[in-house]
């Protein structure tokens, strides 16, 4: 095993004293973009640390819930967000052992920041859910900045040919689906529904779900949705608005039986409850969304009578970034996404906050 010491002695990057980044001062303050914002020079970086110089990064819904505090959890404040962000490695700590990047290395940064693989979640793979956790754009700055400080072993390495615009949505979105379609305990030809298919998070979840043989049953709402979801290979459509008996019509297309898992990324407790109904018996409840201060309806007769699983799954750990970018850049999984510039975040939560995104979004940082 060569253990590999990185110096900055032999390194000649230029790094700006000062970079543009979206501030937040206190949790439901308005967001500031600034140009003043001091970087973290190379020879402040410590063991472990490293400096990606950001090509761009998603907007997601969370980082509007950490803007405004919605949480049970605190965020730092003053915070700059964002957390499913591509960029470059510009430069590594002095005395870092072991690091699987280099510089030059384009890497992701997701939520999941740094986790310090030593606590028991973290021996248990759970690297989520480590005692030391520190989460992107919520307890540390995140994304909406030029220049992030990140971790070497936590950044997800991005495959070449796969570009850093179409890879910024698959850190947080598509990671939570793949990791939620992975812990399934699905095999291919198995039913899978998606309610919510054609959103942010629902049309990623189509495409790894076909890409691992599954058959999909999306359910959504309106003609738009509906092209959608089929042509990313969704096997049946439910219209929510026009279908009578959701349930029902599962059943029917399922032979009678129901279906063998759902991932489930809505805010709303009735997508759980209906849930326990449509799944056949040893069926699993995939819950993946993180809505605030709501509680999960389910029956507990029939959960237990029908031997149903509800399992919660949260973001993933490094192997299952690196499994979900892995397959994007085989051409398998496409963001559907609009480009804007991080000048324009501001405009960006107003449109999330009244519900007119459709698909992602992504912000250039140049
Ligand atoms: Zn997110
Ligand atoms: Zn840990």
């Amino acid at each position: 095993m060569s253990h590999s010491v990185h110096s900055m002695s032999s390194q000649k990057t230029e790094i700006p004293k000062v970079q543009k980044a979206a501030i937040v001062q206190k949790s439901g303050a308005r967001v500031e973009v600034r140009s003043n914002v001091p970087v973290k020079q190379p020879e402040e970086l410590g063991p472990g640390e490293c400096l990606v110089k950001m090509h761009c990064t998603g907007v997601c819904h969370t980082d509007l819930h950490a803007a405004m505090g919605d949480w049970p959890i605190p965020t730092k404040a003053p915070l700059i967000g964002g957390h499913e962000g591509v960029g470059e490695i510009v430069a590594i700590g002095e005395n870092t052992t072991h690091s699987p990047v280099k510089i030059g290395d384009r890497v992701g940064i997701k939520w999941i920041a740094y986790s310090c693989l030593e606590c028991e979640p973290c021996r248990k793979s759970f690297e989520q859910n480590c005692e030391n956790v520190q989460i992107s754009g919520y307890t540390i700055d995140g994304t909406f900045q030029q220049y992030v400080v990140s971790y070497v072993h936590c950044v997800t390495p991005i495959p070449e040919g796969l570009d850093s615009a179409a890879a910024a949505s698959l850190l947080c979105a598509g990671l939570t689906v793949y990791r939620a379609l992975k812990y399934s305990e699905t095999g291919p030809g198995d039913w899978i529904v998606l309610p919510g298919a054609g959103g942010g998070l629902g049309h990623l979840v189509i495409q790894y779900a076909k890409y691992m043989g599954r058959r999909v049953i999306a359910i959504d709402g309106g003609e738009e949705k509906r092209k959608l979801c089929l042509s990313l290979g969704a096997d049946h459509w439910i219209d929510f608005k026009t279908c009578k008996d959701v349930t029902a019509e599962i059943k029917r297309v399922t032979g009678g039986k129901g279906a063998h898992a759902t991932v489930v990324t809505t805010a709303s407790s009735s997508g759980y409850s209906q849930a326990i109904d449509y799944l056949r018996p040893n069926g699993r409840l995939m819950a993946v969304g993180l809505p605030a201060k709501t509680t999960l309806d389910a029956d507990i007769f029939w959960t237990v009578y029908k031997s149903i699983t509800i399992h919660g799954s949260y973001v993933g750990n490094r192997q299952d970034a690196i499994e979900c970018v892995d397959i994007a850049a085989t051409g398998a999984v496409k963001v559907h996404y609009a480009e804007k510039h991080i000048d324009d975040l501001e405009d960006v939560y107003s449109a999330l906050n009244e519900g007119k995104i459709a698909g992602r979004i992504v912000l250039a940082l140049n």
